[in-house]
């Protein structure tokens, strides 16, 4: 595929859940949960800054192989909950059964995309969660 991509000029759009793969081939990365982008950016950028809970709940469970990928991990942001029904997902935020930040505002207001230095995400906190986190 990086043959063919490189040789031909192409585009891909690539859906998987595997994100170790998705590090292999991606350029630019979103993320979609309950069928809704929450996060877009450059692949360097998400693997190593994330700034949704979410991206952060899924690269803190991939397998790690170095200790420079293990160090890179987001912690404390472990997985839980169950995915609720896509059919009926719930109101607000769709992620805010399963965020350990959410608050009441999640509940019921959708987080609008913001433009954060060439890269997008959707969540009302992302600057209170990403600052709690370098402190
Ligand atoms: S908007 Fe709220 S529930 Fe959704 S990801 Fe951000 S903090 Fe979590």
């Amino acid at each position: 595929m990086k043959k063919l991509q490189r040789d031909l000029g192409l585009t891909y759009v690539f859906i998987t859940h595997d994100l170790s793969l998705m590090r292999n081939v991606a350029d630019e990365v979103a993320i979609m949960y309950l069928g809704k982008i929450y996060e877009m950016a450059g692949a360097e950028n998400f693997f190593r800054n994330p700034l949704h809970p979410y991206t952060m709940m899924l690269l803190s469970s991939i397998p790690t192989l170095t200790e420079e990928e293990e160090r890179l991990k987001p912690k404390g942001i472990e997985s839980r909950g169950e995915i609720p029904s896509a059919v009926n997902p719930p109101k607000g935020c769709r992620f805010h059964t399963r965020c350990p930040f959410a608050k009441e505002e999640c509940r019921t207001k959708e987080p609008k995309f913001e433009d954060v230095g060439g890269r997008k995400v959707a969540c009302h906190f992302w600057k209170e969660i990403r600052d709690s986190r370098i402190s």
